[in-house]
């Protein structure tokens, strides 16, 4: 891209024109060095949003929940932008709904952008391209970001630190899911909801996780993460939710402030990381073959790992010279 190019994407992006937004998000997710500009030319106009994250197993109703979000804010006056993470690795084997499935309602309001974002290679990759897809869209006045992410596992809840909330959803009688709940959920949600309220068990279900919270809630923490009800398919109780989240906002500033500086520090070393990992694996601090050869001396125990990583260091460093 040249830099007239890129100066009148970077315009479009200000402007909030949704096809300029669209083709900044791809440009992150394909990792291109356009991409990168990109974020370096937007990043000190973004700040503002504060943006909602929505995690819970496949089918709990988080896609239903978040159309059900985007209409009341849209009512409000607020522009929306959501960003769907779909952690599909081959491991997880999950299924990736693209965005014309998604919150068809909202087609055609150009006030709320949709973007749904699979992982190419590792989560690590995806969860920086998540965070710069959040910069883009804030940066274009969405001033509501809603993530949406499947938590299975803990590389996944980890994009979820991007957020400024943290909404887990769950449904009445999913049994692993009290388990996955108890393995890592429970910590990151400020707002958990039963959804799907007209299944029977709904109210047990709630019973069960405000349990699990008064064992671990440390009376010290400002904010109680309450446990709500809902039905999203007729949107019953998510005007509570929202109600939640808003209370949530007013009350906790410091512990936002707190969260923002976390997520930056976490951030620059997640990024220092990938791109590190990415010089050692393509640039021409090792010959090809190298890091090959250091792996095999280390089964032979002829290197040891301490040495491996003095001299990669080492050579990094004085190529940086
Ligand atoms: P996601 O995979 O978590 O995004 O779940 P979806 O929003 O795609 O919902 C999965 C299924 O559950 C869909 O068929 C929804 O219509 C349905 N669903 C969502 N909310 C409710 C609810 O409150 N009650 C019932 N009975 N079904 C719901």
């Amino acid at each position: 891209m040249t830099p007239s190019v890129e100066q009148a994407l970077v315009e479009r992006i200000l402007q909030r024109d949704r096809h300029a937004v669209g083709r900044g998000i791809s440009l992150i997710e394909t990792e291109s060095p356009d991409g990168i500009s990109l974020i370096k030319a937007l990043y000190g106009r973004a700040g503002r949003a504060f943006v909602i994250g929505v995690t819970g197993a496949p089918g709990v109703g988080k896609s239903t929940v978040v159309d059900r979000l985007i209409a009341l804010l849209r009512g409000n006056g607020h522009y929306v932008g959501v960003v769907a993470v779909d952690p599909t690795s081959p491991l997880s084997g999950g299924a990736i709904l693209g965005d014309r499935v998604r919150m068809q309602a909202h087609v055609g309001d150009a006030g709320v952008f949709v973007r749904s974002m699979a992982t190419r290679g590792q989560l690590g990759g995806l969860a920086i391209a998540t965070h710069d897809a959040v910069v883009v869209l804030d940066a274009a006045g969405y001033d509501i970001v809603l993530i949406e992410t499947v938590g299975v596992g803990q590389a996944e809840v980890e994009i979820t630190r991007v957020a400024d909330i943290s909404v887990v959803i769950t449904i009445p009688g999913l049994g692993d899911d009290i388990q996955a709940l108890k393995a890592g959920l429970m910590e990151i949600g400020d707002i958990f909801v039963v959804n799907k309220a007209d299944h029977s068990g709904a109210h047990q279900a709630v019973a069960e996780i405000e349990t699990m919270l008064e064992m671990q809630i440390d009376k010290s923490k400002t904010w109680r993460p309450p446990v709500l009800l809902t039905q999203a398919t007729t949107g019953d109780g998510i005007d509570l939710l929202l109600e939640a989240i808003n209370r949530f906002h007013a009350e906790t500033s410091p512990l936002q402030s707190q969260r923002r500086r976390n997520r930056d520090r976490l951030g620059l070393w997640q990024l220092l990381q990938h791109h590190f990992r990415r010089q050692i694996e393509t640039g021409d601090i090792l010959r090809s073959g190298e890091f090959k050869e250091i792996l095999e001396s280390l089964s032979r125990r002829e290197l040891d790992p301490y040495t491996a990583v003095e001299t990669i260091l080492e050579r990094t460093l004085r190529k940086g010279e």
